[in-house]
């Protein structure tokens, strides 16, 4: 998709409202996310920054509200282009790296790659690439359970890069790492969205690692307090 033939924001959510069974998880956010910057998403435990998270991911449907992605409305979109969306220009970092288990780390790196239908050898060649990048090179014919906490959530965020995707969406990336790993993991994104101009979305509770973003805005009762932009 062409992100570029709109000026403004990336990504916009517009009174976005999901409740689950009783329990309301948002309940009227709205949030714009531009190219290139970091955001961070803070707020306390059950204050709806998953759900935000994956509502903007076109993970998960709101019940009401709208996100639109490069100005298109992703719950106007058919599935199937929503998913080949996900895909080409979304990529994904879970709270604890959540890679295949049966598959070594270079295969985990390379899948999204093979999934677009990039041919073996060279996503494995990318894949090695990234990952001698990330200097975790030495793990690449390992599985991810013979690897540290640190390695594999190196090895997670490589295969949220390696399809050079416009946004990266981070769910506690480093709730998982030490500090130093978690410093890792945050100069990875912004080297991310200052090279390529992606846009990272990352949701973190602790404020040493939003430190290291643009912007933050607070998740709070399912609705986000957003400084204006910075830039
Ligand atoms: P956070 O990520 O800020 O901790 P969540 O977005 O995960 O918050 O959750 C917001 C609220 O929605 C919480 O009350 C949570 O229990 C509820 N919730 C989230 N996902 C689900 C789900 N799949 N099923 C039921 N309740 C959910
Ligand atoms: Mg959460």
């Amino acid at each position: 998709m062409n992100a570029s033939k709109t000026d403004g924001p990336l990504l916009v959510a517009t009174d976005l409202t999901k409740t689950y069974g009783s329990t309301p998880a948002l309940e009227g956010a709205s949030l714009r996310v531009h190219a290139g910057e970091v955001l961070a998403l803070m707020g306390p435990s059950g204050s709806g920054k998953s759900t935000l998270l994956h509502c903007l991911a076109g993970i998960v449907a709101p019940d009401s509200g709208r996100v639109s992605y490069a100005g298109d409305d992703l719950s106007a979109m058919s599935d199937t282009r929503r998913s080949a969306l996900r895909r080409t220009d979304f990529g994904f970092v879970f709270q604890f790296g959540q890679l295949v288990p049966e598959l070594t780390c270079r295969e985990n790196v390379a899948l999204p790659l093979r999934l677009a239908g990039v041919r073996r050898r060279e996503a494995n060649r990318r894949a090695a690439e990234l990952m001698e990048h990330l200097e975790v090179a030495d793990v690449t014919d390992k599985r991810p359970g013979e690897t540290s906490g640190g390695q594999g959530q190196r090895v997670a965020v490589a295969r949220a890069l390696v399809t050079d995707p416009r946004v990266i969406f981070a769910d506690e990336p480093t709730g998982a790492l030490d500090s130093l790993n978690g410093e890792r993991v945050m100069q990875l994104f912004i080297t991310a969205a200052r090279q390529t101009g992606a846009a990272v979305v990352l949701v973190t509770h602790e404020p040493r690692v939003a430190a290291y973003s643009d912007r933050e805005a607070v998740v709070r009762d399912g609705r986000v307090r957003v400084p204006e932009q910075v830039r």
